[in-house]
């Protein structure tokens, strides 16, 4: 268990570009991690994209070079992290097939996070099976790598439990086969979005992303919630519960500063404008070298391509040798 081979996987839906979220619940541990781990996947999930957007191919298709070039831009060294398309890898599918029957009905309507989301979507009694279901999914998408170490948002961490769930059963009723699972969470696990909701999220339309040109991280920065006490530069304000300075905390490297700003706002004295503009400034300096890469990744569409199945072929080996092992351990393996 000590010199146990740490294996990270972590994924992206194709549903819209990177925002902040994404860079401090996932891939700023995922850039880390290409220094300590022994082997890392980033998986491009287009089939759990489809759970709720099965009307819309041409938004999944699209964004699959979207969020290649964004995760590229950020760091993602293909040298040394496998990243590949969920949808090519069959044996992902094989393997939900088969969890589904270790999974209850019961047991997949109260993962608090698909909870959440349905009532978000408001799919009601309506909801797509596959998307009730994309938890098992998930929990094949992890362990088709034999992956162990997860790197994601807060949000995933009822997923990260169902797996472990689902390890445990399938080693009772065929053998161990798999081992437990860890969510690893940075430091920020979950970003609240420019309009002070709980999430960053692209399906609620609050979110800074890293593609954004200079006057539009200027414009959303303008348009966030402070203190709605705080009229008047004179005013003492409210630091709690004051999106700009939440992010502030997280983004600003000055840490000293902000605590003098966060003192000086509370007393009154210190304006909106005033640390909207550190903000939008700090957030420049964070976006803008990543969307220059990006910028440049993005004129050559076929290289980002070969790189992803150049992934997809190494991922689709591992799924393979699991899955010998999968139908090995249930007796399949007729022939
Ligand atoms: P969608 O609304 O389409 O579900 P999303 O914004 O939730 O999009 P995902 O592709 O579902 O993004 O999430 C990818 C990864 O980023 C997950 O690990 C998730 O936990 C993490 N993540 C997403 N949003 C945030 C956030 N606001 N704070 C921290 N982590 C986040
Ligand atoms: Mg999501």
């Amino acid at each position: 268990m000590e010199n146990k081979k740490i294996v990270v996987l972590t994924g992206i839906r194709p549903t819209g570009r990177l925002h902040l979220g994404h860079y401090v619940g996932m891939i700023e541990n995922l850039i880390k991690l290409q220094n300590e781990a022994d082997k890392l996947f980033y998986m491009i999930a287009d089939v759990q994209a489809f759970t709720d957007n099965a009307d819309n191919p041409e938004k999944v298709r699209n964004n699959v070079l979207e969020v290649a070039l964004d995760s590229l831009a950020c760091g993602a060294d293909p040298s040394k992290t496998t990243i590949f398309i969920q949808s090519e890898i069959p044996e992902i599918a094989e393997l939900t097939i088969f969890f589904l029957n270790l999974v209850t009905l019961a047991r997949l309507k109260r993962n608090p996070t698909v909870k959440a989301e349905m009532q978000q979507k408001d799919f009601g009694e309506d909801v797509p099976a596959g998307f009730l279901c994309y938890p098992v999914s998930q929990a094949a998408d992890i362990l088709f790598a034999k992956a162990n170490l997860i790197p994601v948002g807060e949000d995933q961490k009822p997923m990260i439990e169902q797996t472990n769930e689902i390890v445990d059963t399938f080693n009772r009723f065929y053998g161990e086969v798999f081992h437990h699972v860890k969510h690893l969470a940075g430091d920020t696990p979950r970003l609240v979005g420019t309009d002070g909701n709980a999430k960053m999220s692209k399906s609620l339309g609050n979110c800074i992303y890293l593609s954004d040109p200079d006057e539009v991280i200027e414009q959303k920065v303008r348009d966030m919630y402070t203190d709605p006490g705080h009229i008047h530069v004179a005013d003492p304000g409210k630091v709690e519960g004051n999106v700009v300075f939440m992010y502030l905390d997280i983004f600003d490297p000055n840490k000293e500063e902000v605590a003098d700003l966060k003192a000086q706002y509370e007393k009154g004295g210190l304006g909106d404008v005033a640390i909207k503009d550190r903000l939008a400034h700090v957030l420049k300096e964070l976006i803008g070298p990543i969307r220059e890469r990006r910028e440049n990744l993005a004129k050559d569409p076929k290289m980002v391509m070969d790189i992803l199945k150049a992934g997809t072929e190494a991922a689709r080996k591992t799924a393979m040798e699991t899955m010998r092992e999968v139908r090995e351990a249930m007796k399949i393996n007729y022939f």
